[in-house]
């Protein structure tokens, strides 16, 4: 493996290459000027598979010289180093990943030999990301899937975080495309608002979500049933007699019934919404916050809006062991979900790591890919049979 070290202190230099050395990595090169760097990589003559960037430098700093890596089309990975604030490191190490860079990491100084070796040891693992690709589609074909049956339903379990046991699934569209296969609701759903069919889509879902509760309840699975719903569909006055009504008419329990609310797009009407989300709370279905911490949720609505579930977004709960700014954000929305008297959901939690914070956090209820991904209907019986399993090994280990 061919190393560029890149780092305006001589001394830097030399301790990194002696730790890479004894690690067994000789084929280091090093330089203290980063424009020397940039010319080296784009000369070609030396690929490199690995670049260690320190970002404090004189000339170029490392956010810049991390602008002319993506510039140059540098596809090797990328070790951030740095004795600045580790919030700033933090925010480098984001800046990187947004630019599809492939980050394996971001070392404080002095770098220990033990840090070194985990980031190393990363390589193999992470290669970068490929750029989905974004299609959209126009009114009349998604109005002809809604209308057509095309649109199903998959089902993401969440479990209780003190005893692992199942308590709901959330309900997610899907487009089963018959050209480009299973599509997914970021591809879709914006359209839907965009093109009035927004109303016409939650029907079908919850519809379909209410008749599958119905199956699994005469199965004997008692299931808190989530459904998201747009901003969007908060403008027709009906909207919680619908609900109601539709609940009823599954035999399902309005109280096992919650919707999720992102504001995706503004509220039209303000009083409107209130006055909607006021009266499916009073006919006891629940109102769930989504994606709470990102731009779309805000503390007003926390403020306005008698919500009795709060659902932190993934990107204050993966990582949160590690990462002390999205631990701070996660344990202060909870601490004031719990004032208020609301559940708690986190979402993301996608490996071990997370799982074991969140053990420990006090927080009530766990999602991700971890856990499960959302899967048809009929494999969730399946699943919570091998669930049941894993949950033992997970439930006995201390958290
Ligand atoms: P959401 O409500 O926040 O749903 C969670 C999303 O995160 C889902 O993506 C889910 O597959 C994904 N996810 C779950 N666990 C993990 C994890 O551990 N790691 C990561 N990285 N992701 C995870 P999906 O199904 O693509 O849905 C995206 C969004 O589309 C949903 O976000 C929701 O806002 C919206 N959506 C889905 N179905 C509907 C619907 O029927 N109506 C409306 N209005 N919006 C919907
Ligand atoms: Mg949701
Ligand atoms: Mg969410």
């Amino acid at each position: 493996m061919k190393i560029l070290l890149v780092d305006d202190e001589p001394f830097a230099l030399k301790l990194l290459s002696h730790q890479l050395a004894t690690l067994g990595f000789g084929e280091v090169v090093s330089r203290e000027h980063a424009a020397d760097a940039l010319a080296l990589l784009e000369s070609g003559d030396q690929p490199f598979d690995l670049i260690l960037c320190d970002l404090q430098m004189p000339e170029i700093d490392g956010v810049e010289f991390i602008r002319q890596l993506v510039r140059i089309g540098y596809g090797g990975g990328l070790v951030l180093v740095s004795g600045e604030d580790s919030r700033i490191l933090q925010t480098a190490e984001r800046l990187s990943r947004a630019h599809r860079l492939n980050v394996l990491g971001a070392l404080h100084k002095p770098v220990s030999p033990e840090q070194l070796q985990q980031v190393l040891e990363n390589r193999a693992s992470r290669a970068a990301a490929p750029r989905p690709v974004h299609k959209t589609y126009e009114r009349e074909e998604l109005r002809q899937a809604i209308t057509g049956g095309r649109l199903v339903n998959y089902y993401q379990p969440m479990v209780d975080l003190a005893s692992g046991a199942v308590t709901g699934v959330e309900t997610l569209a899907r487009w089963l495309h018959p050209e480009d296969g299973l599509v997914f609701p970021d591809q879709f759903i914006g359209t839907a608002e965009e093109t009035g069919l927004i109303d016409d889509l939650t029907r079908t879902v919850l519809t379909n979500a209410l008749h599958q509760a119905c199956v699994w309840q005469a199965a004997g699975l008692h299931l808190q049933i989530s459904v998201n719903v747009s901003m969007d569909n908060l403008g027709l006055l009906e909207f919680p007699d619908a609900v109601a009504e539709a609940a009823a008419r599954a035999g399902i329990p309005s109280s096992n019934l919650e919707l999720e609310v992102t504001e995706s797009r503004l509220m039209k009407d303000p009083l409107a919404s209130f006055d909607i989300l006021t009266r499916l709370r009073l006919k006891r279905i629940g109102l769930s916050i989504d994606d709470f911490g990102t731009g779309h949720s805000s503390l007003a609505q926390l403020r306005d809006i008698p919500f009795d579930e709060l659902k932190v977004d993934r990107g204050f709960v993966h990582g949160a062991c590690r990462d002390s700014s999205i631990r701070a954000i996660f344990e202060a929305s909870l601490g004031m979900a719990r004032q208020l008297g609301m559940k708690t959901v986190a979402e993301g939690v996608e490996d071990q790591e997370d799982w074991d914070f969140l053990r420990t956090s006090g927080c009530d209820t766990a999602q991700g890919y971890f856990i499960a991904r959302p899967m048809p209907a009929a494999d969730l019986t399946g699943w919570m049979a091998a669930w049941e399993i894993r949950r033992r090994d997970l439930m006995a280990s201390r958290p």
